[in-house]
């Protein structure tokens, strides 16, 4: 069945593969970005140039100073911290409408979470890990999102969840541009299973604000699901989890199966649960029922095709493991 899928808005750093904009003149490739081209919008940006501070450049760190950090370039023996802090103040706007960001990892200006800060300008050595600057205003803006670094979307889990999420804000976000509780409805009904997977609790309480007995205006509504959603979204979600909901799904079809074939689906499901084969062959699986009984219901559901599957990539690095 042919499935619809929204075009997603991504802020992505320049140097990963839209200019040799790096400080050594460089530019670098990803292939999470080369997958993505045909399938999304990107804008890519360049904070560092957007300063003023040129191609190639000496390198910039982080530098702990008392309470402030600064941005240093040795070799011009001066701070840059302003001129940074105003080209991403000025970036910020390109956010707007957007979906998500993939940002350089360890960059000092771009990376999310891993920029090494040093213990300040005269003590060059390691104190912490932390956000790169232009990387802090995009959290504070759009973090809730499909936020992450090239590096860990070298993980397949990480990858995966980055993408639902992506497609989810995308859709999420086509609706809410003319809010009516009607795509509301459809939005949650057919995400049922997936947010099911992911956060059970927090998928109730968006039932609760569709409903919306309080009769709030409608986009109070859109407002209060989006924050809610966020939350279901903010971690991927647990196998075992996952697994629960196939068996939830497999309930839709499996009266009209017979013995054999419930015998060969629940033992498809419980080979994903122990990681021997990936989600999507037993949602294909699913599916498969799903047309032949017209089980229109479980055909409408997001989880079996959360992205477009020309996305769907089974490399796995293993980096970032921890999924914090
Ligand atoms: S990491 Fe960020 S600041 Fe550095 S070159 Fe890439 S886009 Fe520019």
């Amino acid at each position: 069945m042919k499935q619809q899928f929204p075009r997603p808005k991504i802020l992505v750093s320049r140097c990963l593969g839209f200019a040799a904009c790096r400080y050594d003149g460089q530019q670098l490739c990803s292939r999470i970005i080369d997958l993505l081209r045909d399938h999304v919008d990107f804008v890519a940006v360049c904070p560092e140039v957007e300063a003023g501070l040129g191609v190639p450049r000496p390198p910039v760190r982080l530098c702990q100073e008392k309470d402030t950090l600064e941005i240093w370039q040795q070799a011009h023996a001066r701070t840059v911290t302003a001129e940074l802090q105003d080209a991403a103040a000025r970036l910020v706007s390109y956010l707007a409408d957007c979906d998500g960001a993939i940002l350089k990892a360890k960059s000092p200006s771009c990376a999310p979470r891993d920029a090494k800060v040093y213990k300040g300008i005269d003590h060059p050595q390691f104190l912490r890990w932390d956000s790169g600057i232009f990387a802090s205003f995009v959290l504070r803006e759009i973090g809730v999102k499909a936020v992450e670094d090239e590096q860990r979307l070298t993980n397949l889990i990480l990858r995966e969840h980055f993408l639902v999420k992506l497609y989810a804000w995308a859709r999420f976000r086509s609706i809410a541009a003319k809010p009516r509780m009607g795509d509301l409805v459809a939005f949650h009904s057919g995400y049922k299973l997936l947010f099911l997977a992911y956060n059970q609790s927090r998928f109730r309480i968006c039932g609760k604000i569709v409903a919306n007995h309080e009769r709030l205006p409608v986009n109070e509504v859109f407002q209060l699901y989006e924050k809610e959603m966020g939350q279901i979204l903010k971690h991927p979600f647990r196998r075992q989890s996952m697994v629960n909901t196939l068996y939830h799904a497999f309930g839709w079809v499996a009266e009209n199966m017979s013995s054999a074939e419930k015998e060969y689906t629940i033992n498809t499901m419980e080979e994903y649960r122990d990681e021997r084969i990936p989600l999507q062959a037993v949602t294909r699986m699913i599916e498969a029922q799903a047309i032949r009984f017209s089980q229109k219901n479980l055909l409408g559901q997001v989880l079996l095709h959360p992205f477009p599957s020309q996305l769907s990539d089974l490399s796995d690095s293993g980096n970032g493991r921890e999924m914090t």
